[in-house]
């Protein structure tokens, strides 16, 4: 069968096209009927209570313990019909993964000896995990372990099935003892509420009396790469960092772009089919896939959502996407950069802002140069960002981003916008006349066959190079890692937006004709920000040049970024709207730090251990090899070795090379501990591990290139990207 290895195609996937013909799937039962949603809700609570329930989902109504008992109760018999046995405050502590504590519906046993499924609704609401192996950033000492988890009621419980057999999961949010936040979904949340008034206070001022929330919509596109498990198996790279330390580049990579978009093979068209019905029994609306640039490169979007679900979302998507793949002998890579020199792996995150009654705010509509509520709209996130644009840079810093940003396919650390054709002229218009009169027009594309129908084409080209680049009604942040939750991106965006919201709305509200101050507002930013625009490649190297001269910001690692976390803008920020405290934004940079040392000291040291243990003994055989066949064509008879021992020169240089180039780095990774935790242990590592890791790297990749294939210690790139 085409595209399948035999050795790893399970039962499953062993079908034949026929059967998989003849397996019809009813998409529209599938879709959420793991899910705790609100039809269900309407079905089974009684009406006073699910009203009330509903108005704490709208309006954060508090709850009272009675409502959230018969909704406890009636969660449960849903969950225990649905085959769970166990139920969990499902919550996303700062480790980058989800986390999870199981307890079964069991109450203590009755006198006869029988045991009750019950859930109370405390249970519901409340959960207290220990947390003191949780990441807090010196936010509390690990004596002090009380940690809280609270019910996102915003968030609908869902039944997940999987080995532990059915379990009750409950989105909670979770925080201190003293009530810090510890998590990624507490911030999320009151992130949404800021932008969610700032935004509402605005459209009022403008004019519009009937909508009555403004929600910020995600829909998040995850790159992904997929490889077969027994080569996984067979890189401690893979294993240990989730990447690839070592490894030359094949002949071939991705430069003829014949993977994108291509037809997807067999062996992955079955796991994505797999994928797609486990995200849809969840309620996530997995829609649109394919193949990335990268060989064995993929990708997978949903459609958008209110963004603390489309965060949520992610997370199951991200567990799917490697759950399933275990099932069909392959292993999903979330890592941001698995291969040197191939594309990385990105999460483009649409953001825009919608009304309740559907009124997207970002939608420019036809003529946006007369479009008062949009152009002010937009000149103010161009205000957030370039005001911003460090800290919208950070909250997309992770370890493997580093390696990402800036290079094949991926938008550069430095932040810029992309208006397009149309709004770059509306800008234009606005800058050297202070008023716009004409907006630009999609020209009619003719495609010059008869039978094919001509159609008028968007006002505006696309831009694949800009880091947050205007789609049409969305602004697409590119900058954000696979494997990183999208909550921090959202949260910085929805605050800078609430901020330059919030000043508009003060000064419309504090003049005497609005019109006018909201023409001034609306210049007076496009003058002031337009140095945040950029419509060119950005990929090329000239637009660093540019950048520099413009005095944008250039943060190209991750321990350089961090510290604008905690800058006074920053802090003052975050403070005005009751996102972070100070501790916490305190506490946020040293986590980070922490993990972006350790996580470079756990390659640094799978180098070394690859190095000793796997490299230099393969290479010494092959040198022996070499030898042996010198010394035994010579005595054959007066046969040129030249070639032979060319070859053996050079390996044995280059493994000379790679002794000493390791010896430094263990003397390096030796004197991690002497910097004290945080900044400078970060620095040490960004400065002195990094760079010892790529002179490591070089003499071993050419190594590979040099050694007898078959005596390599591990599977090549080559063997790994094209094998799926
Ligand atoms: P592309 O790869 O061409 O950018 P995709 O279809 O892969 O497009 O992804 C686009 C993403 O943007 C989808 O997740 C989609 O749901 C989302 N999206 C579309 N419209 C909006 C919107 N108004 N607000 C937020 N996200 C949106
Ligand atoms: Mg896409």
């Amino acid at each position: 069968m085409e595209g399948f290895r035999k050795s790893d195609c399970d039962g499953r996937v062993k079908k034949t096209e026929r059967i998989w013909m003849e397996e019809y799937i009813n998409v529209v039962e599938l879709f959420g009927c793991d899910v705790f949603n609100d039809s269900v809700m309407q079905a089974r609570l009684p009406k006073k209570v699910y009203r009330e329930l509903k108005q704490t989902i709208e309006e954060g109504k508090e709850l009272s313990l009675e409502i959230a008992d018969v909704v406890a109760h009636e969660m449960k018999e849903w969950a225990i019909e649905k085959g769970a046995t166990h139920f969990s405050h499902w919550f996303q502590p700062l480790t980058g993964v989800t986390a999870e504590k199981h307890d079964a519906f069991l109450s203590p046993p009755m006198d006869n000896g029988r045991v009750l499924m019950s859930f109370s609704g405390k249970e519901l609401i409340k959960g207290e995990p220990d947390a003191s192996s949780f990441p807090s950033g010196g936010l509390r000492a690990t004596f002090e372990a009380r940690g809280y988890t609270t019910w996102d009621c915003t968030s609908p419980a869902f039944v997940r099935h999987d080995a532990a057999g059915g379990t009750l999961c409950i989105p909670t949010a979770f925080c201190s003892y003293t009530g810090e936040s510890l998590d990624q979904k507490t911030p999320l949340l009151r992130s949404m509420q800021a932008v969610g008034e700032q935004a509402l206070r605005l459209i009022r001022l403008l004019g519009n009396q009937t909508s009555r929330r403004v929600i910020p919509s995600v829909g998040a596109e995850q790159e992904y790469f997929l490889i077969d498990r027994e080569h996984f198996e067979q890189r401690k790279d893979l294993v240990y960092t989730g990447r690839t330390l070592f490894g030359a580049m094949p002949p071939k990579g991705q430069e003829m772009d014949d993977h994108y978009l291509g037809t997807i093979r067999q062996r992955v068209s079955a796991y994505m089919k797999e994928v797609n019905e486990e995200c849809w029994r969840l309620g996530v609306p997995a829609k649109t896939q394919h193949n990335e640039v990268a060989p064995s490169q993929h990708e997978l979007a949903p459609i958008y959502e209110p963004v603390n679900l489309a965060a949520d979302h992610n997370q199951i998507m991200m567990r799917i996407l490697k759950k399933v793949a275990t099932r069909h002998g392959l292993r999903c890579l979330l890592h941001e950069k698995p291969f040197a020199g191939l594309s990385g792996s990105g999460k483009h995150n649409n953001w825009s802002l919608n009304t309740d009654d559907g009124i997207n705010l970002l939608d420019p509509g036809t003529t946006p140069h007369d479009n008062l509520q949009f152009l002010l709209i937009l000149t103010c996130i161009l205000k957030a960002v370039d005001t911003h644009a460090d800290l919208l840079r950070e909250s997309a810093a992770d370890v493997g981003n580093d390696l990402r940003l800036g290079g094949d396919e991926a938008p550069p650390a430095i932040l810029s916008v992309f208006l397009g054709e149309q709004l770059q002229d509306v800008i234009e218009q606005l800058v050297s006349n202070g008023t716009a009169t004409h907006s630009k027009e999609g020209t009619k594309l003719e495609t010059r066959v008869k039978t094919l129908p001509d159609f008028m084409k968007d006002a505006t080209d696309r831009n694949r190079t800009s880091p947050f680049a205007f789609t049409g009604n969305k602004f697409e942040f590119r900058m954000v890692g696979a494997r990183d939750s999208i909550s921090a991106c959202n949260v910085v965006l929805n605050t800078i937006a609430a901020e330059a919201f919030q000043e508009a709305a003060d000064r419309i509200e504090a003049s005497d004709c609005y019109e006018q101050t909201v023409h001034d507002l609306i210049k007076e930013y496009a003058i002031r920000h337009q140095r945040i625009i950029f419509n060119g490649n950005a990929y090329a190297p000239e637009w660093e040049e540019e950048a520099a001269k413009r005095g944008l910001f250039n943060l190209p690692s991750m321990v350089d970024a961090i510290p604008a976390m905690l800058t006074d803008k920053s802090v003052a920020l975050f403070e005005k709207f009751q996102v972070f405290t100070r501790a916490e934004l305190e506490s946020r940079a040293e986590i980070k730090y922490d993990i972006y040392a350790k996580a470079v000291n756990i390659e640094a040291k799978t180098m070394i251990d690859m190095t000793t243990k796997q490299f230099i003994p393969a290479v010494a055989r092959y040198t022996t090899v070499l030898a042996k066949s010198v010394n035994e064509v010579r005595t054959a008879g007066a046969f040129d070795v030249g070639v032979q021992l060319e070859l053996l020169e050079k390996t044995s240089l280059l493994l000379k090379e790679t002794s000493s180039c390791m010896k430094v780095l263990e003397g390096l990774v030796a004197q991690v501990h002497h910097y004290p935790e945080g900044r400078q242990r970060a620095l040490f590592c960004r400065q002195e591990l990094v760079p010892a890791m790529a002179s490591l790297r070089k003499p071993v990749d050419e190594l590979e290139m040099l050694v007898d294939k078959e005596m390599w210690p591990m599977p090549s790139y080559g063997d790994i990207i094209f094998e799926v």
